[in-house]
């Protein structure tokens, strides 16, 4: 039996933390291969820095390194300390060079690149960490794994393919011999050997990825809230934690915002039938959220909510453009050379509509302009939009549903842009302000989760 426990930044973030998590894989009976994150805040710097380059290399460094060290020094004994230090100046150098040599300033590759470092020496004081606790462990990047990916940059796609054989070669023997592998979340490496970030949060979904090439028996993302939770509890703090869920539930939800889970995460564990849970590295006694194959149905009208921000509502009109499917074709065509996200679609007699991210308008813009002016008669562009995805058993057969979730949003005072329902047969979504999602969220879980009045339906 092979367990995979990912654990996220907070749940390294700090010598505490890091004790906790040693002390949550040692006390795992199973096989166990472990996949970090880097140290809560190391990617946010490494962001900030990557956009003041060059003239900030040696402020970069230097920060980098003590704030790993100080963390690896309250961690380690003495002894402990110089064994960790021949590890830590190897890799310390390597990013230098990156730094020095390499520096591409504005080169979307070079900055997935250096945001990629941090989980390398996370990882490194984990496995430190553990060895410092008696067990046998290995530090392994996801180059020494040979996570492959493609794609672009913060938006890479595993190979999962040659991930899986590559991992049997790589890695295997070590759980064979008893030894506890800790990997880097976050990327994989492009076949030119160079690394690929799985996008913002990607560590989750990077576990998956190992789970699913390592044909493991249960993915375990140890987090800082209690599970799966009904909404995102920093909005609305009496959100309750979820026991079990399936994996639709989980995908739809995580697709649409819930940040808790990277969007890929369930499908490279859904295809191989492994069940994910999501507990409390803060809380290891808690069991946290189970989610599955199938599950036992509830009452209440809603599960879980979420909201994803930052959307713009791209329309195109043009007369009687329902009848002319290849123009619609074509519009869309356009709009997937940038290989941008599509969140949501929707037509009338004479306009199409496009819900997409604030980032992507201006490059979808560009790409329009170069249709032909006498097919398209406007575009309208509406930003700051928020999609709010709501989630629950037999969403779209019980009558009455939409109704009572719209009259929340009435009470929001939230102008309802775009609904999405019947695409997925678990959730309902529609787009408002982003200066009113909130509100929505809000309300509609305070009416409708965790037995909230829904009589009537
Ligand atoms: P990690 O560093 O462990 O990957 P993240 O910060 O990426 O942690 O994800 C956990 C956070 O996700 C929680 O602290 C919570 O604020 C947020 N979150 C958003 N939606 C949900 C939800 N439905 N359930 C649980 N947490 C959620
Ligand atoms: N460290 C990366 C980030 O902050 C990946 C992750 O935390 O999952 O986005
Ligand atoms: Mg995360």
């Amino acid at each position: 039996m092979i367990t995979v426990m990912k654990f996220g930044g907070t749940s390294v973030g700090s010598p505490e933390a890091l004790q906790r998590a040693a002390g949550i894989i040692l006390s795992e009976k199973n096989d166990k291969i472990v996949v970090a994150s880097a140290m809560s805040g190391i990617t946010n710097f490494l962001v900030k820095g990557s956009e003041s380059l060059p003239d900030n290399r040696q402020e970069i460094i230097d920060e980098f390194e003590k704030k790993h060290l100080d963390v690896a020094g309250q961690l380690l004994n003495e002894e402990q300390m110089a064994a960790f230090m021949e590890d830590f100046n190897a890799r310390m150098q390597k990013f230098k060079e990156l730094l020095w040599d390499g520096a591409v300033p504005n080169d979307p590759y070079y900055i997935d690149n250096l945001t990629s470092q941090g989980e390398r020496f996370s990882t490194l004081i984990l496995c430190h960490a553990l060895k410092a606790a008696g067990a046998r462990s290995v530090a392994l990047t996801s180059e020494d794994c040979g996570i492959y990916a493609e794609g672009k940059p913060l938006s890479g796609s595993a190979d999962l393919r040659r991930t899986e054989s590559m991992m049997a070669m790589k890695v295997k023997p070590y759980i064979n011999d008893g030894v506890i592998p800790v990997i880097t979340g976050f990327y994989g490496i492009k076949s030119d050997g160079l690394p690929l970030t799985f996008g913002r949060g990607g560590s989750d979904y990077s576990a998956a990825v190992v789970a699913n090439a390592m044909n493991a028996d249960v993915l375990e993302i140890w987090t800082d809230v209690d599970g799966f939770m009904s909404t995102d509890p920093r909005i609305v703090p009496e959100a309750i934690k979820i026991d079990e869920m399936n994996f639709s539930e989980a995908a739809e939800l995580a697709y649409f915002g819930a940040k808790v889970l990277h969007p890929r995460t369930i499908e490279p564990v859904r295809m191989k039938h492994i069940p994910l849970k999501v507990r409390n590295s803060f809380k290891p006694d808690e069991p946290g959220t189970i989610i599955h194959h199938l599950r036992k149905p509830k009452d209440d009208l809603l599960r879980s909510v979420a909201i994803k921000t930052d959307l713009s509502i791209i329309s195109i009109g043009s007369a009687e453009i329902a009848y002319h499917p290849k123009m619609v074709a074509r519009i869309v065509e356009k709009i997937a050379e940038n290989e941008v996200v599509i969140y949501s679609i929707s037509t009338s007699l004479s306009t199409v509509a496009f819900l997409v991210h604030n980032n992507d308008v201006r490059s979808i813009l560009l790409k329009l302009n170069t249709l032909d002016p006498e097919d398209i008669e406007r575009i309208e562009v509406k930003s700051d939009m928020a999609l709010v995805c709501a989630v629950g058993d037999n969403l779209l057969s019980k009558c009455g549903v939409s109704a009572e979730i719209f009259t929340a949003v009435k009470e929001a005072r939230a102008n309802v842009e775009m609904i999405s329902e019947g695409a997925s047969d678990v959730s309902l979504n529609f787009v408002v302000p982003m200066s009113r999602a909130t509100d929505v969220v809000k309300i509609l879980h305070n009416k409708y989760v965790g037995g909230g009045s829904n009589e009537g339906l």
